[in-house]
């Protein structure tokens, strides 16, 4: 595999009504710290609550939860025409993209984000560097997220989150994606 990648910031991920935008424990302090509110005030306005049940067949084997960054029907509510407005404090999936997960995964993305204008373009990496990127991008997701694994990936046992503005989705343990 070789893929060229370059952002030009064209903010269309950014305009995508469907997919989630979640958060680590670190990503949530950061962004209430850099808008200047507490924690329980940013959950509250900006983010919603999101449970997987993962299923192997018709059984549940697991289940998370997770915040997400809210959407309306013309994406992230921080996206402003093309920019970003929390550029400097982006979540680290934001920042990752489209190296995250796996060498498939990767793949995946370059076939089914075809609205991506990075695609194609810049700096080219080899497969080993592709894995190379996965793997700081790893290292990176695992340290922002040490306190939520402690909390058997459940976010309500770290902050106040209402169960009100809950979605959930199920996925089957083959599409799962892991870091
Ligand atoms: S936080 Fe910023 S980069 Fe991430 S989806 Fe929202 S607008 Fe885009
Ligand atoms: S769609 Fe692709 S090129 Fe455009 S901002 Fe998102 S990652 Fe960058």
């Amino acid at each position: 595999m070789e893929l060229k990648f370059e952002c030009t910031q064209c903010g269309k991920c950014c305009h995508q009504p469907s997919g989630h935008t979640v958060l680590s424990p670190v990503d949530v302090r950061r962004l209430a710290t850099s808008l200047r509110s507490d924690v329980k005030k940013f959950i509250d306005s900006y983010c919603y609550l999101l449970r997987t049940r993962i299923v192997e067949g018709s059984k549940e084997i697991f289940e998370t939860w997770d915040l997400c960054l809210r959407k309306s029907n013309t994406g992230c509510v921080f996206i402003n025409e093309k920019l970003c407005g929390v550029q400097d404090v982006k979540p680290l999936t934001c920042r990752a993209f489209p190296f995250l997960g796996n060498v498939d995964y990767v793949k995946l993305c370059m076939e089914e984000q075809n609205y991506c204008e990075g695609f194609g373009r810049g700096k080219s990496f080899s497969e080993r560097q592709v894995e190379l990127e996965l793997s700081k991008n790893r290292r990176a997701f695992l340290d922002d997220n040490e306190e939520l694994i402690i909390n058997n990936m459940d976010i309500r046992k770290i902050f106040d989150v209402s169960s009100s503005n809950c979605v959930e989705e199920v996925i089957s343990d083959d599409k799962l994606v892991l870091f």
